[in-house]
């Protein structure tokens, strides 16, 4: 029998990923440290009405803002799929069966105050650096302590790292936009409508936040034109919107403000507004060369947590993209505290490179392109189940399972209100819900 390890552990980061790494790293005997910059847990769930300096986020002198939240904001998933398996989110109302931010952010708060996480947070610490100490399997993680405005630093056995995707915007390459004059914004800073007031703007991405934000922003403006990537998008009004056309991708815009679509047609347009995602950036790792980021692909990542060579001692929560992501996290928080106790066993590192390589092999025969890597669907039950698998756990429950994917179906059909119609009755009519199954 393999004896069981309890190392000392540094988790950066006090969001949703910090903390429940943070509870799992505990219940397995570890010493655990979350260093936290900002004063709060929460993470992406602290909403905060600042914006950046640079409203596309690309000059790397701006201002900086963690969260990037909207004032209306309500989850895109139902309450069910918001918790953890042992630890649920509450019923609603006040906001029916998808929560608003403050509900999420309530529910983070009292997950670390039942779970007495908050005495391990060092608030107001930020990482500035991690890299290897002189000892083997050490790592030495330099913070900056916000209060004191000095470097502390300290060796850990271990590190999760636990810092977040949402923070570094990505934008489109959009032909000729040095000349554009007008306005332009990524979604990270975007807080309410009011600014867009009888502006016509060009919205570029399909994702949840693209959906919501075009629908929003289309009460105030006068025109709203997505373009999207997607072949099949060709110029049409969007079924029950007034306002809002769908074009294809931009094909170039110029200094007069003109912006033309590959589908033929154009527009004069006001503000273009990158709902484009985020990259993933850590800017405090010192890894020699052994964890890259490249084209958004951090790895190379056994099963998007653990660097082979660099394994177990440094290791990754909250990747995943197109997840249930608190779901995923509680398990990936639950495999790495288990990994490093010896209670789970990782393959040899050989065994994890042809595991990666099969990853990018299989990514490049379907033409998927490399920096959507971390986004899982359509695998993303399979994933979370193989992890349940590692830690010993029950796999996903079924109801979850359906919920889930009744979801995904109802965002490939574009229904508008999506939030307003799969309300808590619908769920219990399809009989998905706790009770029901
Ligand atoms: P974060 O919440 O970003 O936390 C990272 C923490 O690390 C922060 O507190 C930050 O201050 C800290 N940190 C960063 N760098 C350092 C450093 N160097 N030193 C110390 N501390 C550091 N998920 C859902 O499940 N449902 C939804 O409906 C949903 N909607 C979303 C809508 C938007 C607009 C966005 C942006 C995300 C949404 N998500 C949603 C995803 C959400 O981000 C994840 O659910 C989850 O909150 C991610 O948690 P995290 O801990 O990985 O990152």
């Amino acid at each position: 029998m393999v004896k069981r390890r309890s190392l000392k552990v540094a988790v950066i980061g006090a969001g949703v990923a910090g903390l429940t790494a943070a509870r799992s790293l505990l219940s397995e005997g570890h010493h655990v440290t979350v260093f936290e910059k900002s004063r709060h847990v929460g993470g992406t769930w602290v909403y905060d009405e600042r914006v950046e300096s640079d409203p596309t986020g690309l000059d790397p002198a701006r201002s900086r803002v963690h969260g990037s939240l909207y004032h209306s904001l309500r989850t895109n998933l139902p309450r069910p799929l918001m918790g953890f398996s042992d630890y649920p989110f509450p019923d609603g109302p006040p906001s029916g069966a998808f929560p608003s931010h403050d509900e999420v952010l309530s529910f983070i708060k009292g997950f670390a105050l039942d779970f007495g996480l908050l005495e391990w947070v060092r608030f107001g610490s930020e990482v500035v650096s991690v890299g290897p100490g002189p000892r083997a399997d050490e790592w030495v993680v330099e913070a900056l302590e916000a209060a004191e405005k000095k470097v502390v630093v300290e060796a850990f056995e271990a590190v999760v790292v636990c810092n977040g995707h949402y923070s570094e915007p990505m934008v489109a390459d959009v032909p000729g936009i040095d000349k554009w004059p007008g306005k332009q914004i990524h979604s990270h800073n975007y807080r309410v409508p009011e600014p867009f007031r009888d502006q016509t703007v060009v919205l570029i991405g399909s994702s949840a936040s693209a959906y919501d934000i075009s629908r929003e922003i289309s009460v105030v403006a006068k025109e709203v034109h997505l373009s999207s990537r997607s072949a099949d998008e060709e110029f049409s009004k969007v079924e029950g919107q007034s306002n809002i056309w769908q074009h294809s991708s931009i094909s170039c815009v110029d200094e007069d403000r003109m912006v033309a679509f590959h589908d033929g047609s154009s527009i004069r347009a006001d503000v273009i507004f990158y709902c484009t995602g985020y990259k993933y950036s850590f800017p405090f790792l010192k890894t020699n060369g052994f964890i890259s980021v490249e084209d958004n692909r951090v790895g190379p990542l056994y099963q998007h947590v653990f660097p082979p060579k660099l394994s177990p001692s440094i290791s990754f929560v909250g990747l995943p993209q197109r997840v249930i992501p608190f779901l995923t996290i509680d398990l990936q928080s639950k495999w790495v505290a288990q990994v490093l106790s010896s209670k789970a066993m990782l393959p040899p590192e050989e065994e994890m490179m042809a595991s990666i390589k099969a990853l990018y092999m299989q990514m490049e025969t379907t033409g998927t392109p490399k920096h959507h890597t971390h986004r899982l669907h359509p695998y993303e039950l399979d994933y979370m189940n193989w992890l349940a698998a590692q830690v010993g756990v029950p796999p996903l429950d079924k109801w979850k399972e359906q919920m889930h994917l009744a979801l995904i179906q109802g965002y490939k059909s574009k229904t508008n209100a999506y939030r307003d119609n799969y309300d808590n009755e619908y769920w219990n009519r399809l009989g998905l819900s706790e009770a029901g199954l």
